[in-house]
């Protein structure tokens, strides 16, 4: 078995859109991205990157390739997954993000991830907290995403 970590950071801007795990959130304000900015997608890549010790997403995906501008993070995903040829045992990911609640939006992530992953949604955990107003996250000004994945490679 093998163990992968991953975490990604961007900007919030208003007039972008939010969108977490393929799903879109009602929020005045968006990832700010060369890509759609999921960034808990970003964070996921990396952490199956990582169990497979295949470099990181920068490396995969490169912000000065033209072709990978405005990609769908899903898509990147699914050429990940491809890539590595991983075998997801399990998955726990948890992001920062001062507003709106995720709350009612985990389980729709939740199955997000479990139709883009091929995976039971029993073995998914998205988990949401706020930064308690510190920092940029807590300012709002930011979102962070942070991913653990076990594979059977
Ligand atoms: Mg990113």
């Amino acid at each position: 078995m093998r163990v992968g970590i991953g975490n990604d950071i961007h900007r919030l801007k208003e007039g972008r859109t939010l969108v977490l795990g393929g799903v879109i959130i009602p929020s005045d304000k968006g990832e700010e991205a060369f890509s759609d900015g999921d960034v808990l997608i970003h964070a996921i890549i990396d952490a199956l990157l990582g169990a497979t010790a295949k470099g990181d997403i920068g490396s995969l995906f490169p912000d000065t390739d033209d072709k990978n501008k405005g990609r769908s993070s899903l898509e990147l995903l699914k050429e990940t997954l491809q890539h590595t040829g991983a075998r997801i045992i399990n998955l726990d990911t948890i992001i920062e993000l001062e507003k709106p609640k995720l709350r009612p939006y985990i389980d729709k992530i939740r199955e997000s991830l479990s139709d883009n992953l091929s995976l039971d949604i029993d073995r998914i955990s998205v988990k949401a907290k706020t930064a308690e107003g510190l920092g940029p996250i807590g300012e709002g000004l930011a979102i962070k995403a942070t991913a653990v994945v076990l594979i059977d490679n």
